[in-house]
């Protein structure tokens, strides 16, 4: 690791997308140091499905970083183009106007207004480049190799337990292989260090608030229900408003050809989905998100997420996640694992990716979750159905807990400083992102302030 005694210019937390693309933009014009407790770069986005969103309005929230829609197309393209550089794959889905235009009509002829006068269905199309799980980590493995060869360095299965901060010193991180010293300190912990950085920033004084988190299910269906969409939108973002509660829900991460998959966080048992490249499976998974805010009496929607997590385990027998089929759903019963494939319900017609056994328990989604959250995602997938009929078959299956843990906002300016002078915070684990692309361009506004701090921008 670091020689004792050394002063790093820049110390950064995590090597995922967001902390890749600030040492890329840092390298050769600071020393960096370049922290992760994994044995490898790429953080969450280099295992996973690869989905490149490219689109300003997918991953980001304009507001919070405070950047109009044309600097973030650029911004996009940019990263955009370091992921092509390094092996991404070329094609690039959503360009087809006029099937985009075929599935835009068709939402338009389903939709209806709510009470508010809002459409209770909408469909964003989107640009989006597909890397696979299985050819994403090779393209951040050469990336990783440009920028240590640019002079970052990397210091792998390196646990941060603590950052100390002594007036008019450089901070300090606590590792159990040593301390490091640096001068500024960029934390891009993602989801996975989202609750510890937490605690540690608020130790430091550094300012945080709630914002909302997404709870919902990872939905699973036959690939040739979701196939005719999928072809000309990768990944489809369709936006529900729901009918009892007129709360928000919306679709996400989709995984055509794809797999659901165990997700194990802060020893939680989540649902997730994925998909590789090379070999497809029969079906299509998704995710049905819900934005769940909270005002009073608490506020605190990580410690909310990890009580939802938390219960719906228990439901799933203590370590499991729960699975119910729709057909189940609809009749007010539970799953069972004698009749999860039984042919007289037609739940043969679609054979989950993620096989009951070890972390996967058939069972009740009304009896894990929160009310509201059922009624949202039944109804959202109701909804689905009036554009996309065959999600309602009775074979297709709800996975639970999904659950996304970018919900603390730190207070920060245009270059994700915090108020702690010299503290940069970048991608999800921060609430500032939702995404490769989003976590990636964050990063690269983290880099350019500490660049402009020390006059090399
Ligand atoms: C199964 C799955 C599929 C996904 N599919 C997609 C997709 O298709 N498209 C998409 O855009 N997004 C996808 N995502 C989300 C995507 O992975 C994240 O949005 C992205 O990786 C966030 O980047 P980040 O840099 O903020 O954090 P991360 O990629 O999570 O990286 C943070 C890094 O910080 C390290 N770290 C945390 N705390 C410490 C500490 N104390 N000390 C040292 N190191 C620490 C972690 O080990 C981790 O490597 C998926 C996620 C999952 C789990």
């Amino acid at each position: 690791m670091a020689p004792e005694g050394r002063i790093w210019d820049v110390a950064v937390i995590g090597a995922g997308p967001g902390g890749l693309f600030a040492a890329r933009a840092l390298a050769g014009k600071a020393s960096v140091l370049v922290l992760d407790e994994k044995g490898r770069t790429g953080g969450a986005g280099a295992m996973t499905d690869g989905k490149l969103n490219l689109s300003p309005h997918i991953g980001l929230d304009l507001a919070e970083l405070r950047m109009g829609e044309e600097e973030a197309r650029e911004r996009i393209a940019a990263i955009d183009e370091a992921f092509l550089r390094h092996g991404a794959d070329p094609v690039v889905y959503g360009e087809d106007r006029e099937r985009i235009d075929m599935w835009l009509d068709r939402v338009s002829w389903a939709r209806r207004k709510t009470p508010k006068g809002e459409w209770d269905i909408t469909l964003l199309p989107a640009r989006q480049r597909h890397m696979g799980t299985d050819l994403a980590h090779r393209v951040v493995g050469r990336m990783t190799e440009s920028i240590a060869s640019m002079g970052v360095e990397f210091s792998l299965g390196t646990h941060v337990q603590d950052i100390r901060l002594r007036s008019g010193g450089p901070f300090v991180l606590v590792t159990a292989k040593g301390e490091v010293r640096a001068r500024y300190v960029l934390a891009a912990p993602g989801r996975d260090g989202a609750y510890w950085f937490r605690n540690t920033a608020r130790r430091l004084g550094v300012e945080t608030r709630y914002g909302s988190i997404d709870i919902g299910c990872r939905v699973e269906v036959a690939l040739p229900v979701y196939d005719e969409i999928t072809r000309v939108l990768y990944d489809p973002k369709f936006l529900f408003i729901t009918p009892t509660h007129g709360d928000r829900t919306r679709t996400f991460c989709t995984n055509p050809g794809g797999r659901v998959r165990l997700e194990v966080r802060d020893g939680f048992r989540l649902v997730n989905g994925d998909a590789l490249k090379a070999r497809k499976t029969s079906n299509t998974n998704f995710a049905i998100l819900n934005t769940v805010s909270m005002t009073e009496p608490i506020q605190d929607t990580t410690e909310m997420g990890r009580k939802v997590a938390e219960f719906a385990n228990f439901w799933g027998g203590g370590e499991s996640v729960v699975v119910q089929r729709w057909g189940d759903l609809m009749q007010g019963r539970r799953s069972r694992a004698d009749t999860f494939h039984s042919a007289v319900m037609e739940y043969d017609k679609m054979t989950p990716t993620l096989p009951l056994g070890a972390g996967v328990t058939p069972g009740d989604i009304s009896f894990a979750y929160p009310g509201r959250i059922v009624d949202n995602l039944r109804e959202s997938l109701m909804l689905l159905s009036r554009v996309i009929p065959g999600v309602a078959h009775p074979s297709t299956a709800i996975y639970i807990p999904e659950i996304k843990f970018y919900d603390t906002k730190y207070a920060t300016d245009k270059n994700l400083e915090t108020n702690v002078p010299n503290l940069f915070v970048a991608g999800d684990g921060v609430g500032k992102s939702r995404g490769i692309v989003g976590a990636a361009l964050n990063g690269c506004l983290a880099a350019e302030g500490i660049l402009r701090k020390e006059g090399k921008a």
